[in-house]
């Protein structure tokens, strides 16, 4: 195939199958065209691995010239003046942009619900949620739209939506990718990282976003290994933790059974599979609502109705600019999580929930570095049920927070995690969770591979 080949007969794909799923905010047709068609002049050579692929990008990453909303109204028809670096990354990998994908308003949510624009389907129920908040990019590659997608993950948006849609999400190590040009969330745990239909693919895209970044001081100087290095099915000898509290908690029969059934798979791979325990996770979910939350609040300050898209009508002075457009144009979720950031970081309240969170997460990060002393991955599953029905949960914000408890430590302890298919029930898919030690993630990588094949 052509690269301008490829490219036409995806936007043939998407407008065949996106009228029911519903995971596009914009199409970057003209441009992606233009672009195919300079990598097919240029000519591909074997290093160029991703040259000519076409990909689809989450909306809260900045694209030079492309509207980027972060499916809120506030952005309205933003248009960036510069591409975050992960776009320059695969740029320069000769990566083809489709276009701009649906997530829950500033990446804030777990269904996509939250969009201000659009409500995007599960790609294999269209009657359930396709997860979040990046539920734009896993179903669009789920549902055969595309070969890969960039996602964020915050608190676990990218594995979520990933196992709800049986597809390989990684969220990488905290300053492996990154954020210039990611619409901030929590700063102190947002990544960029790849959602494919295989291992291979995932670690070939992160092997091209990753690395360090002048225009990020959280990037790590780290030399970027190449992660399809060591894919070769052999894991034999490696140590494997299931965390008990991972196991229980709540979690659905058919997603322990499959993780059983995986832990079995593992062990005749030859790895020795135990249990071990994290015994702060369960403090997880309420730590990284105050966190993700304060954080939230500050980086949103910026919304004000002056600097950029969206600004209310006949307003009638300075204060009714900011009052007015952040009324208008955030949604209810975006103003919960407002309000309960700025609340934590009050003088009054601040030692009692922001000092506490902060305090706990160091707890949390601990007990991950307890289990790592002895074992080189943990595998638990990435979500405590299959997906939920479109309208089921969304009025309910602590049931909504509660589902993020597998996902959610990953983030506060900065580590790598992985969601990979395990199966299914109902005909839903079932994802299963991959953690390493911080920089771990060609283990991560190297296991994820033995159980696809
Ligand atoms: N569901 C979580 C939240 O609503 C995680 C979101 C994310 O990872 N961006 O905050």
């Amino acid at each position: 195939f052509s690269a301008q080949e490829l490219t036409a007969e995806t936007f043939e794909q998407i407008k065949a199958r996106d009228q029911k799923i519903e995971s596009f905010l914009t199409l970057n047709e003209q441009q992606a065209l233009a672009a195919a068609k300079k990598v097919d002049e240029k000519g591909i050579t074997d290093a160029d691995k991703l040259a000519g692929i076409p990909v689809g990008i989450k909306d809260n990453i900045v694209t030079k010239g492309l509207k980027t909303t972060a499916a809120s109204k506030i952005l309205g028809n933003f248009k960036p003046i510069y591409d975050a670096t992960v776009m320059e990354k695969l740029h320069a990998a000769k990566m083809i942009n489709v276009g701009k994908l649906n997530l829950d308003e500033f990446a804030m949510g777990g269904s996509t619900e939250n969009s201000a624009y659009k409500i995007t389907k599960n790609a294999w129920n269209q009657t359930k949620v396709p997860g979040g908040s990046s539920g734009g990019p896993a179903a669009a590659v789920a549902s055969g739209q595309l070969l890969a997608a960039l996602g964020t993950d915050t608190g676990g948006s990218i594995r979520q939506p990933a196992a709800f849609n049986g597809i390989v999400g990684v969220k990488p190590t905290y300053g492996r990718v990154s954020r210039y040009g990611v619409i901030a969330f929590g700063s102190s745990l947002d990544q960029v990282g790849p959602m494919t239909r295989s291992v291979k693919d995932n670690a070939l895209m992160l092997s091209a976003i990753a690395g360090h970044d002048k225009h990020d001081f959280t990037t790590s100087e780290r030399e970027v290994p190449d992660f399809t290095a060591k894919l070769d099915g052999d894991i034999k000898g490696m140590r494997i933790g299931v965390p008990k509290e991972f196991m229980d908690q709540g979690v659905a029969d058919d997603v322990r059974e499959a993780i059983k059934n995986a832990i079995k798979t593992y062990e005749k791979l030859g790895a020795t599979v135990e249990e071990v325990s994290l015994p702060y996770s369960k403090y997880g979910v309420p730590v990284y609502y105050i966190i993700a939350s304060s954080e939230a609040s500050s980086n949103l300050q910026r919304y004000d109705g002056i600097r950029y898209g969206f600004r209310a009508d006949d307003v009638k002075n300075l204060e009714d600019v900011y009052v007015r457009s952040r009324s208008e144009g955030f949604g209810d979720e975006v103003k919960r999580r407002i309000m309960l950031g700025t609340f934590s970081l009050s003088a009054g309240t601040y030692d009692a929930y922001f000092k506490k969170a902060a305090q706990v997460r160091t707890l949390i990060c601990q007990d991950f570095s307890n289990v790592f002393e002895n074992y080189d991955l943990i595998l638990a599953p990435t979500t405590t049920s299959t997906a939920f029905g479109i309208g089921e949960e969304i009025n309910d914000p602590v049931t909504m927070y509660m589902n993020d408890i597998l996902t959610i430590p990953v983030n506060l302890a900065g580590l790598p995690g992985m969601s990979l298919p395990a199966g299914f029930s109902n005909g839903l898919p079932i994802g299963m969770q991959l953690i390493a030690p911080q920089f771990g993630e060609e283990t991560m990588y190297r296991a994820g591979y033995a159980f696809e094949q």
